[in-house]
């Protein structure tokens, strides 16, 4: 065998130990994913259920919603992000706004959170949104 030839085959061995390994690790040190559609995501709109068996990441209100109507287990807590602040809250203290922009373009979500009454109401004049009441809170 010529010594290019065995390089050749060493290289093409290297790949194809390495790229999965290295795969692997760049997916443990990647951005966090929701738990419902894979997507990325952003801070500002993560939503966190914490039920017995860990804890699930969404990357918005609507996946979030729509996994737990699909959950036959019910979470111990669930906790979302004020908008305004980047702090989470739980979901029952928070203030919910449905308006005319997307949370996450990919999801369509147009549910936005907010802690204060006062942002929560500016959204919703400034974007045509109301804020979400009693049956209509979506989580
Ligand atoms: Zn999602």
């Amino acid at each position: 065998m010529s010594r290019r030839r065995w390089l050749r085959r060493c290289a093409g061995m290297l790949a194809a130990v390495g790229l999965p390994v290295a795969g692997y690790f760049l997916r443990q040190s990647g951005p966090d994913r929701c738990a419902f559609d894979g997507e990325r995501i952003e801070a500002s709109y993560r939503v966190r259920i914490a039920a017995e068996d860990g804890q699930k990441l969404f990357c918005c209100v609507g996946c979030a919603s729509r996994w737990l109507k699909r959950s036959p287990a019910s979470p111990d807590c669930i906790f979302v992000t004020d908008e305004m602040s980047g702090d989470e809250l739980p979901a029952a203290e928070a203030i919910f706004v449905r308006s005319t922009i997307y949370t996450r373009p990919s999801t369509r979500d147009r549910v936005h959170v907010f802690r204060e009454t006062e942002d929560a109401e500016r959204h919703a004049r400034e974007f045509r949104g109301r804020v979400l009441t009693s049956a209509a809170r979506p989580l």
